[in-house]
């Protein structure tokens, strides 16, 4: 769709209108010389040359408007443009623009207080990083300083950043290419009930059987040797995962038995996606670190961070944690934060996307698994979903193999292709469509993003 209202404004603040085929030219033609992009084969990428966002929605150059079903990567969960983002920064940026993280600054120690409040137990202090990645990474790095011990167990099918420690932990081919890694971590299976690694027959079942299987890896891996579970509380990239019942209490009891750290991994899940602030509190446990990124202030300015447990902080009360960053909890990127808190309360975000996730999101999404023989699942919680496609629902023959690429991948491609041409951008992983609105999104927008799913599951039935 060509929107006839779109302009975009230039970084002298000059309003053009779009399309512009101009400046597109120009944008393309440094991005292609100059800019080595990440995750892909620099010959094989066509990035979008985006003019303008606001809210749900961004514009490329040419007026094609696109809602934004991916939030970007995930993270933008107030939208472009939020004005009290922007104005947060603007006037931070006017008072004080930085200050280095040794030195205590107002908005850095307001977010830290606002996030320890709304953090689970006595996880009250935290550790300020640039994002995810180095979030688990300085988590890793306290638990193997408070344990004395090395090995860390993650599950297959997670995601935890492109850092050495945190792609080793990673359970995912983003891995394959950067091993050996920092060589200390052995993986898992969570519970995954539509593929079962267990053939369990009920969520509950699934819970057991993965509880099960965790305690025999650590047996064999040996207690005194594990410093750390890490966990994604609902899987993300990876497929939506959301554990089944008793799952994650399971983990904190054997964490506890064996006397190994819980690190929930909530880097895409923190901070509103499913309705909460963190994760773990739908799922009432209280793990010992949190990691979190992202959402904390919809990624206007980088920003990350480890919550900490009170036995784990005081640990290094009289022993240095030798982990630092120059810009960690950048004021700008804190100001956001601390604005990011006011909004989620004003405005009644949690509860928004609790209330759209049920009353609007879950029955659409069942519709549509009714209806598309290519649907084999569809999981979620809040404004968080997926879509998992398949040739055949009988015997769950994958729309793309594992990791496809290439002509392999050509049907995903098609889905996807199908939803841009429709103006909406997906969150697309493998053979899922997946779904991941800013949570300011609104009912009128949810139902038409998802009447252009519908569209693209059509392509993804002719593959039946
Ligand atoms: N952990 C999870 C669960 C993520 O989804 C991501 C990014 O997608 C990361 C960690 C890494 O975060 P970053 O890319 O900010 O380093």
């Amino acid at each position: 769709t060509l929107d006839a209202t779109a302009v975009y404004t230039d970084r002298h603040g000059t309003v053009h209108s779009l399309p512009d085929a101009e400046a597109e030219a120009a944008v393309r033609a440094d991005d292609r010389a100059h800019v080595f992009h990440s995750w892909s084969a620099q010959a094989l990428i066509d990035p979008i040359p985006v003019a303008a966002g606001q809210g749900s929605t961004f514009w490329d150059y040419q007026g094609n408007e696109f809602l934004d079903f991916s939030s970007q990567l995930v993270y933008l969960n107030l939208g472009h443009q939020h004005p009290d983002l922007v104005k947060a920064i603007q006037t931070q940026a006017g008072r004080l623009a930085t200050i280095q993280p040794s030195m205590a600054s107002d908005v850095r120690g307001e977010l830290a207080r606002r996030i320890a409040e709304v953090a689970p137990g006595d996880l009250d202090k935290v550790f300020f990083t640039n994002g995810g990645a180095d979030a688990n990474e300085n988590a890793i790095r306290m638990a193997r300083a408070f344990t004395g011990k090395r090995k860390v167990l993650a599950a297959y099918r997670s995601y935890h950043g492109n850092t050495t420690t945190a792609i080793t932990a990673t359970g995912d081919p983003r891995r394959w290419t950067n091993e050996p890694g920092d060589g200390s971590v052995q993986h898992f299976f969570g519970p995954y009930a539509y593929r079962s690694p267990f053939h369990s027959s009920s969520p509950v079942e699934e819970a057991q059987r993965a509880l099960e299987h965790l305690e025999q890896t650590i047996v064999l891996e040996g207690a005194s040797t594990i410093a750390a579970i890490i966990l994604e509380t609902v899987v993300g990239t990876n497929g939506v995962l959301v554990p089944p019942p008793g799952y994650l209490q399971g983990v904190r009891d054997l964490c506890d038995k064996y006397g190994i750290l819980y690190i929930a991994d909530e880097v895409m899940v923190g901070f509103g996606r499913i309705g909460e602030w963190f994760a773990v509190n739908r799922f009432g446990v209280t793990p010992d670190l949190i990691t979190f990124a992202k959402g904390v202030n919809s990624g206007y300015v980088p920003l990350g961070g480890v919550v900490i447990s009170q036995k784990i902080a005081a640990h290094f009360d009289t022993v240095a944690f030798q982990g630092g960053l120059t810009y960690s909890g950048h004021p700008l990127a804190c100001a956001a934060g601390v604005a990011t808190f006011e909004v989620f309360e004003r405005d009644g975000i949690l509860e928004r996307v609790r209330d759209l996730g049920e009353r609007v999101v879950a029955p659409r999404m069942k519709e549509l698994a009714d209806k598309h023989p290519s649907v084999g699942d569809v999981r979620g919680v809040g404004l968080f979903w997926a879509i998992e496609l398949v040739r055949n629902r009988e015997t769950k023959e994958q729309l793309v193999p594992f990791n496809a690429s290439g002509a392999a991948a050509a049907p995903m491609n098609a889905v996807i292709a199908e939803c841009k041409s429709r103006g909406v951008y997906p969150f697309t992983h493998f053979n899922r469509l997946q779904f991941a609105p800013p949570l300011i999104v609104t009912e009128e927008e949810l139902h038409r993003g998802l009447d252009a799913y519908d569209r693209a599951l059509d392509v993804a039935d002719t593959y039946v």
